[in-house]
């Protein structure tokens, strides 16, 4: 999902729809935050005992915007009960009204308990196959005006939408939900209005109008699902249909694309720029894992995008909304985290190929740009680590500084430093695991695949830059003189968490008609380094690419084009005051002498120490004299003429 993405679609000239309600970062972040904390405690008072591994369900919702929220649901789940026990658990709010649970035509008792549903049957559940269905209705609860069912209205029409992550499937239906156990396959029928459209996962198998009044969506997705990508929305939406055409075959797929009817001109043109980041995502990782069935979007009336397989809910067809919902039916819905730990690998990846999509559609300059926003965002704060240490804590773990961007930094580096080929082949290997493929993954899964592809121990890199918190800060000094480079640099880790951060200093050395792009990779807190440089460098530029998560200062100087005057006295001549100033270094040693060679003047030892040291010249006589000095690098005489 992806929130505060919003933000980036207001700086976008061309994205922005243009009459949705602006919102600003932080109002998105608390509207977001607020939301998942009412899940998060739901979640604490929950804990319900499920008993058995789902495979199926099949819902009918009938709902109609024009008239209010109000759902009426008939959910029949088939499940494998694993082991004997005296019921089932179903997660399911109180406050939604249940009418009956059966099985067939058989009523079946049940109790409620807080949030979980328990069902009997006569005697206990046994292993093997079984089913129960809950028909039920109310009006799901959209506290805050942020619930995971939201009834809101849009210019030209009413809405319903439903956006259940994390843990807000069962205010509107009645579910198993986990982070555990996938779905295997769904089937899905929407009841409404014959002036609406419903759009959910997986195939649109079938659509009819019965009593010339209700409309009947028949939406039917046959690859395992968390139950938080379980969705439907359902609006006056107009429609069309664009095709992905892919680069390793002749198939194409169809997109889907539901939107408000007063956006439909721009959505088509924008949404054409999706069709291209499913060919690169589909080249670059593992094909799009829902080829058999579509991908398509939603539009809906809150203020960001979220994943829902196969079917993006999307505010609006921004650049970046768009290739980060997109990237989630890779990481998020074909490999889910498998806790909320490792949440970075859905939107850390999200955020990422976001990136990725502008470097292959818009360019290298774009991409860099991009990924130097990202990282002035997340040098920000000193502090802050990707792995959230309290997922109860909805600020860190949703934190859009850590979670998306901190993260997409860390898989940016370990492409730099692993290179293209290990980086991807890696990415690929875990998304097609077997234990991961269309179920869940785990961070240390996704080190075993980068490590096998690289040949590298990376429990380092992941140590620093998963575990531990903040960055490098860089002080590095240059001079050159002649050939021979001399660099200083020292490393302040931001955080205490870190002693060290192992990184390679990319640099580039400027000279008038050469360049050269050269790494060090320091493996001290203060380190000098010495190079050979064929050509005089004028300047020196940090991370010239965008590669490294650091703050960085650069400061020198070609000791060659000082030599001819390292020193000067100024004002020069002078009659009361005048200062000796070094261009390139401390000062050693000064001494005066006059004409006939005398010694009138020595600075102490305290006075030196800095570039510059003040002449005391009110006790001199007028006429020449000359001042030997010596800096960190140049041993010279200096001419000052005392005016009377
Ligand atoms: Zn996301």
């Amino acid at each position: 999902m992806s929130s505060w993405k919003a933000l980036f679609m207001m700086f976008l000239t061309t994205a922005w729809a243009g009459s949705m309600q602006a919102q600003s970062e932080d109002d998105l972040l608390c509207a977001e935050k607020e939301r998942l904390m009412l899940r998060l405690q739901g979640r604490a008072n929950s804990g319900t005992a499920h008993g058995y591994d789902i495979d199926y369900y099949r819902c009918h919702w009938q709902v109609n915007p024009k008239n209010g929220p109000y759902l009426k649901g008939q959910v029949l789940a088939r499940f494998q009960v694993l082991k004997s026990v005296d019921s089932i658990g179903i997660d399911f709010v109180a406050g939604m009204q249940i009418d009956s649970v059966k099985q067939g035509a058989q009523h079946l008792a049940y109790e409620r308990n807080g949030d979980a549903l328990y069902v009997k049957k006569t005697g206990s559940w046994s292993p093997g196959w079984d089913s129960v269905e809950v028909f039920y209705q109310g009006n799901p609860s959209n506290s805050g005006g942020f619930g995971s069912y939201a009834w809101d209205r849009h210019m030209t029409g009413p809405v319903i939408h439903t956006l259940s992550q994390p843990y807000g499937a069962k205010y509107w239906w009645p579910c198993k939900q986990t982070l555990h156990d996938k779905i295997d396959s769904i089937d899905i029928y929407v009841y409404t209005d014959t002036g609406m459209k419903a759009g959910s996962n997986g195939l649109l198998v079938e659509q009819w109008v019965q009593n010339d009044t209700q409309a009947v969506y028949h939406w039917k997705h046959r690859y395992p699902v968390a139950t938080y990508l379980v969705a439907m929305a359902i609006s006056n939406y107009a429609e069309y249909t664009q095709y992905a055409h892919w680069s390793r075959s002749q198939d194409s797929m169809p997109m889907l694309n539901y939107v408000f009817p007063q956006f439909r001109t721009q959505s088509q043109i924008e949404t054409r720029e999706c069709l291209y980041m499913l060919r690169i995502f589909d080249s670059l990782f593992t094909e799009y894992p829902f080829k058999k069935e579509k991908y398509g979007h939603a539009q809906f009336t809150w203020g960001g995008g979220m994943e829902h397989q196969t079917m993006s809910f999307m505010v609006n067809f921004s650049f970046d909304l768009m290739a980060h919902e997109l990237a989630h039916m890779w990481f998020g819905d074909m490999v889910t985290c498998g806790s909320w730990q490792d949440l970075w690998l859905n939107e850390g990846f999200a955020t990422y190929l976001n990136a990725i999509a502008l470097e292959n559609m818009r360019g290298v300059d774009a991409f860099e740009l991009h990924m130097r926003g990202l990282r002035f965002q997340v040098c920000s704060q000193d502090g802050g680590s990707v792995f959230p240490k309290d997922t109860l804590n909805v600020s860190n773990l949703f934190s859009g500084r850590l979670t998306y961007r901190k993260a997409a930094w860390v898989l940016h580096m370990l492409r730099d430093q692993l290179g293209d080929e290990a980086f991807f082949q890696a990415c690929r290997d875990y998304l097609q695991a077997p234990d991961n493929a269309y179920g869940f993954g785990y961070t240390p899964e996704f080190q075993a695949a980068l490590e096998r592809a690289s040949g590298r121990n990376l429990d380092t890199f992941i140590q620093t830059w998963y575990y531990g918190e903040g960055f490098p800060y860089l002080n590095i000094e240059w001079k050159q003189r002649g050939k021979r480079m001399t660099l200083q640099i020292d490393q302040q880790p931001s955080h205490p968490s870190v002693s060290l951060f192992y990184i390679p200093i990319p640099l580039k050395f400027i000279g008038k008609n050469a360049d050269t792009l050269l790494r060090v990779y320091p493996d001290q807190l203060s380190q000098q380094f010495l190079l050979e440089l064929p050509f005089a460098v004028d300047s020196v530029v940090f991370d010239p690419h965008i590669r490294v998560l650091a703050k960085a200062t650069v400061k020198g100087q070609n000791l060659d084009a000082l030599q001819a005057e390292p020193f000067a006295v100024l004002p020069n001549p002078a009659a009361d005051q005048a200062a000796l100033v070094s261009k390139s270094g401390r000062l050693l040693s000064a001494q005066a002498y006059n004409a006939v060679g005398q010694l009138v003047w020595e600075a102490e030892p305290a006075d030196l120490g800095s570039v510059q040291v003040d002449l005391p010249l009110s006790n001199w006589a007028a006429g020449p004299y000359w001042i030997r000095v010596s800096d960190e690098n140049f041993v010279s005489c200096v001419k000052l003429i005392k005016k009377p």
